[in-house]
């Protein structure tokens, strides 16, 4: 053993949201935490994630919001610049990609943060290989874990195998955020959340973008509504929107940039290209085969406590319950719960609520209704447009949305709902407080919806319902016309 190793009560693997909360909690509770980062600590989502991303979609929505302006407040004339966003990313949201202040913050609690790549190597026993080109030539490292190992390594971009794709210089996520200047053009692969936004992002900023989606729709994870609702604001941007035609080929010159060639034949071409098409975990370099798990998975399956393995506990992206930052900070809770003994609930997965920070905003909780159907539930839907709301038209522009309910009539309760339109991740919030705790449908057609809310859609959306569900027998017949729209 040399001096460089440690033993400790836990080692964390990963510092995303996740595994820094864990960690830090850990250690604050007193026990001895080793964190294993082989990058920055703080993860994706503060660097190249969640938080850059949401400062240029805020500017790129205070750019549309100024061009509003005529007809309803005066004159406006604007002048996109990607100047003070990218000096926002890099310096107010990233430190220029530093995570001293993240570092700082955990070691400070009593950790021990060990750089490099961390890996299981035996039971309770983890290998840390410094990252070439990072590290320096530091020597690997042995770390034992007494009562355990936490991971919490999160995904990187997964990248298709596209004939004539590998080798040229595409973008992933961290390009886009890094980038100091809006291309010409710039083809997106994937009309998942991420693409979306980003696609929106650019285009608003001046980039001609085309977005090409292998699937049938934009959002192909939420309600058919929403990505067709997408697609049609996309269009009117100007934003070039293909659905189910995968990518065949792509050719890449220094002089002519990207063309995608789609499996319809149709060329799409971009100065740049950003590949979108869904994130990836790392089980066999994470050595989890070691501790039994198999590591041909696509993630790592954990039960309510969030344990893998005997030992081994698992949290965040890596688990594939679903990959945002609040799912990551809800499971570490778990695990911080679990390793220190305390009373915990068990995780639930009913309610996961998810926002695409898209204009209009798209929020959705629980099951769409295709996967309630799937599940065998007798349903019954409504879905009320946002622009007929009172607030809708008073807003006049940008209001673009609707609420859509699924109700399981079994139980009388939401089983899902989504929420598009202004703010569409902030009035989710209701709806996830009515999924989350199963409030009958009933109890909340007695609630009183402040006027002129967008969230007051939500009463004409339980209107659409149809009246009190008796047992399950006539909740499909029951369904309004309007709630089939
Ligand atoms: C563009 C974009 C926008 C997003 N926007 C949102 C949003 O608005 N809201 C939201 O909730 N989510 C959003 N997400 C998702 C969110 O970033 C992730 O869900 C979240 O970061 C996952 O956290 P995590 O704890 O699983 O770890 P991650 O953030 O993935 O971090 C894992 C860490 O582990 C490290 N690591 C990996 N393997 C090893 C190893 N073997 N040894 C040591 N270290 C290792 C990595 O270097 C990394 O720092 C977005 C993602 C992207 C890409």
């Amino acid at each position: 053993m040399s001096e460089l190793d440690r033993d400790v009560d836990v080692v964390v693997l990963g510092m995303g949201p996740g595994g820094e909360h864990a960690a830090g909690s850990l250690a604050e509770a007193g026990l001895a935490v080793a964190a294993v980062e082989a990058h920055l600590v703080g993860g994706e989502c503060p660097y190249w994630g969640c938080v850059p991303s949401k400062m240029m979609i805020r500017a790129a929505d205070l750019v549309t919001e100024g061009r509003r302006i005529p007809g309803m407040a005066g004159r406006s004339e604007v002048t996109p610049d990607w100047a003070p966003v990218a000096r926002r990313i890099r310096d107010e949201a990233t430190d220029n990609w530093d995570d001293k202040v993240a570092a700082d913050r955990f070691t400070g609690k009593g950790g021990i943060l060990v750089r490099g790549h961390g890996r299981i190597t035996a039971p309770g026993e983890v290998t840390v290989t410094p990252v070439p080109g990072r590290h320096g030539n530091a020597e690997p490292r042995l770390l034992r874990a007494r009562k355990g190992i936490v991971l919490a390594t999160g995904t990187t971009a997964a990248v298709p195998p596209i004939p004539g794709l590998a080798g040229t210089p595409f973008w992933t996520n961290h390009a886009a955020i890094e980038t100091e200047q809006v291309p010409e053009s710039l083809v997106v692969l994937g009309g998942g959340a991420v693409g979306s936004e980003l696609a929106q992002v650019f285009a608003r900023f001046g980039s001609r973008v085309s977005v090409a989606e292998g699937l049938s729709r934009l959002l192909p994870l939420e309600e058919p509504e929403a990505g067709n609702l997408l697609a049609g604001v996309f269009e009117r941007e100007g934003i070039t929107v293909r659905t189910g035609h995968p990518a065949a080929r792509v050719t890449h010159s220094a002089a002519g940039g990207f063309t995608v060639t789609l499996d319809g034949g149709e060329d799409l071409t971009g100065e740049a290209l950003l590949v979108a098409t869904g994130r990836r975990a790392d089980l066999p370099g994470l050595g989890v085969g070691v501790v039994g798990i198999d590591e041909t998975l696509k993630a790592v399956p954990v039960d309510e406590h969030m344990r893998a393995a005997p030992g081994v506990w698992a949290l965040g992206d890596v688990t594939g319950k679903g990959a945002f930052t609040h799912m990551s900070m809800y499971q570490a809770g778990i695990v911080i719960g679990d390793i220190l003994g305390r009373e915990h609930h068990g995780a639930e997965y009913h309610a996961v609520p998810r926002v695409t920070f898209t204009d209009p905003e798209v929020g959705g909780v629980g099951l769409t209704e295709a996967q309630a159907r799937e599940r065998g539930m007798q349903v019954r839907t409504a879905t009320v447009p946002v622009p007929e709301s009172a607030r809708g038209w008073i807003h006049k522009a940008g209001n673009d949305g609707f609420i859509k309910l699924v109700e399981d009539c079994g139980r009388g309760v939401l089983a899902g709902a989504t929420s598009a339109g202004p703010c569409g991740g902030e009035v989710l919030s209701a709806l996830a407080v009515a999924v989350h705790a199963a409030v009958p449908v009933q109890r909340l057609r007695e609630m009183i919806y402040a006027y002129p809310t967008f969230h007051r859609a939500i009463e004409a959306a339980l209107d659409g319902l149809g009246p009190q569900a008796r047992g399950c027998a006539p909740c499909d017949q029951a369904r309004l016309p309007q709630a089939q729209a």
